[in-house]
């Protein structure tokens, strides 16, 4: 496996000996309107440097979920993606342009972050990852994005953040169909409890198609609940978004835990 690392113009804060010092006037000046709200202050940005986040996916989920993770300034992100940039990606895949077709997609997102966001650092995972290449990114990190297009990959991500007892969000969409999730393993609950209503239309974007705004409401809604987590008022339960086309809005449902479940429930030994 090949990790590509894009080293940061400027000064950054990614080692023990800089996690002390404070922000730079250019930082403050790039995270100067977060820094303007009443529970953003100068310690919660340097908090957030210290963070890092793993991002399965950089196709029409994981582009808007970066962006915006990028740039309000967590310190490590870890872009994981095996396929090339293509042309029917473009209308939704909104960190590519035509000169990255042909491209690898993890590679050309951290590229072009890296010129949004100069002071952290980005780590391109050029590749597929495998369960046991997942298990040790999932053990590395502080947070998991699963921006994945297929349910194999959540199931995997979903099991291996059970037995890491990780916390974790995700996202699905096909059609007009969308679904976002935080998993809580502290909390109870896990995807494979919601048994044969798991959020992921059959059939996928390559037969039913994706409308375009949908994946870029659930990136953006990604990366504001891994923000979220971040902060004092995160939720302490597991929960399902299911996006309602019509009403043009989500409806939230508490992920309950199912003492049957195979993954998480109380019987089985993980
Ligand atoms: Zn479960």
């Amino acid at each position: 496996m090949t990790h590509l690392t894009f080293e940061p113009r400027f000064a950054t804060a990614n080692n023990a000996e800089d996690s002390q010092s404070p922000l730079c006037d250019q930082q403050f000046l790039y995270y100067s309107r977060h820094l303007l709200l009443p529970d953003w202050p100068e310690q919660h940005q340097l908090q957030l440097r210290q963070k890092k986040v793993l991002i399965v996916g950089m196709g029409g989920l994981g582009c808007p979920a970066a962006t915006y993770v990028a740039g309000a300034g967590v310190g490590c992100l870890l872009l994981a993606d095996g396929d090339n940039v293509e042309l029917s990606n473009l209308p939704r895949q909104t960190l590519f342009r035509q000169q990255d077709l042909g491209q690898n997609k993890a590679q050309a997102a951290a590229a072009a972050l890296q010129q949004l966001n100069p002071f952290i650092r980005i780590e391109a995972i050029p590749t597929m990852l495998d369960e046991a290449q997942l298990s040790r990114h999932i053990a590395a990190v502080d947070l998991i994005i699963d921006c994945s297009d297929n349910m194999p990959t959540k199931l995997i991500i979903n099991r291996l953040c059970q037995q890491q007892q990780r916390s974790w969000l995700g996202a699905s969409a096909s059609g007009y169909q969308g679904y976002s999730w935080l998993i809580n393993p502290a909390a109870g609950g896990c995807l494979c409890c919601l048994g044969h209503q798991q959020p992921l239309p059959p059939g996928g974007c390559l037969q039913q198609g994706i409308y375009a705004p949908l994946v870029g409401l659930l990136g953006l809604q990604l990366a504001s609940m891994a923000l979220q987590q971040f902060s004092t008022n995160a939720p302490r339960y597991s929960f399902v978004q299911i996006y309602q086309h019509q009403w043009q809005q989500f409806n939230r449902c508490q992920l309950l835990a199912d003492p049957d479940c195979v993954i998480c429930g109380a019987t089985t030994n993980v």
